[in-house]
């Protein structure tokens, strides 16, 4: 069995029957060139250098590769999609989308997993996020996190409040913030994930919080699932506790993308 058929067994038996896959551009050593060295913005050196050597670490995959290996298990009849993280930089994503045309993904999400070049979704951010406090953090990750909603260009927004990853959140809950965010991703009509990712790292909550999944779901925002599986045996993973969130949200339906298109499906019953 290859790893892609693990992914494909491993989600059926939590019944998802149909899996998109979406590496992270910045993982791939095509991506060098068209985001840059964006942690040249880090505030300090030692923030500067800990993005860094996190990218450069990681930065191991060829994006060809990758697209080869999905296209591979579609046409072996796998049930999986062609999707792809974009991480949001404001000064690369307009070099970025360009970059991601000549593709032919079925979708692309849209991610933010730094601030000015310092990666705060990590343990080694939670001295500098302590620094900051919670409220600054939250305040500076959905100021970028609103502009890439803005700007649009991809199907879905990621994990949309993955400041809370490490635990550390503000005493009273955002609204302001999650409200400008809702604005402009129902202006550039997108949708959302809900994901199970943030209930196996330090906060244990999927994304979004259930206020912002709950303010996205009146205003119209439509919702995929996700559970951001890493590793073959996390395909699916907390799907039951995904569909069971966004039905206290009030949502009846989720999306799936195909070729960038969209076609409603209804939430299987829990
Ligand atoms: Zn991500």
């Amino acid at each position: 069995m290859d790893f892609i058929e693990r992914y494909v067994l491993a989600a059926a038996e939590r019944g998802v029957r149909e899996l998109g896959f979406t590496e992270h551009l910045f993982r791939c050593i095509e991506s060098k060139e068209v985001l840059g060295p964006f942690w040249e913005d880090a505030p300090t050196p030692e923030l500067r250098d800990q993005t860094r050597e996190a990218i450069l670490r990681d930065r191991t995959l060829s994006l060809e590769d990758y697209l080869g290996t999905i296209k591979r298990a579609k046409e072996r009849g796998l049930p999986v999609l062609l999707g792809l993280e974009v991480d949001f930089s404001p000064e690369s994503y307009g070099r970025v989308l360009e970059f991601l045309d000549g593709y032919d993904f079925d979708f692309l999400i849209g991610s933010v997993h730094w601030i000015d070049g310092w990666m705060f979704d990590r343990s080694a951010a939670v001295p500098e996020i302590r620094a900051r406090g919670a409220r600054r953090l939250f305040e500076e990750y959905f100021d970028v996190k609103t502009r890439l909603a803005a700007r649009g260009g991809v199907d879905v927004l990621a994990h949309t409040d993955r400041c809370k990853t490490m635990g550390i959140v503000p005493d009273e809950e955002p609204l302001d913030l999650y409200e400008s965010l809702v604005e402009a991703a129902s202006g550039s009509g997108l949708a959302i994930e809900v994901s199970s990712g943030g209930l196996r790292q330090a906060v244990g909550e999927i994304y979004p919080a259930p206020t912002l999944l709950r303010l996205f779901r009146e205003a119209g925002v439509p919702i995929t699932l996700a559970s951001d599986a890493h590793y073959p045996e996390q395909a699916g993973w907390g799907h039951d506790e995904v569909v069971a969130a966004a039905r206290a949200a009030g949502y009846t339906e989720y999306l799936r993308f195909k070729q960038r298109r969209r076609t409603r499906i209804e939430l299987p019953d829990r």
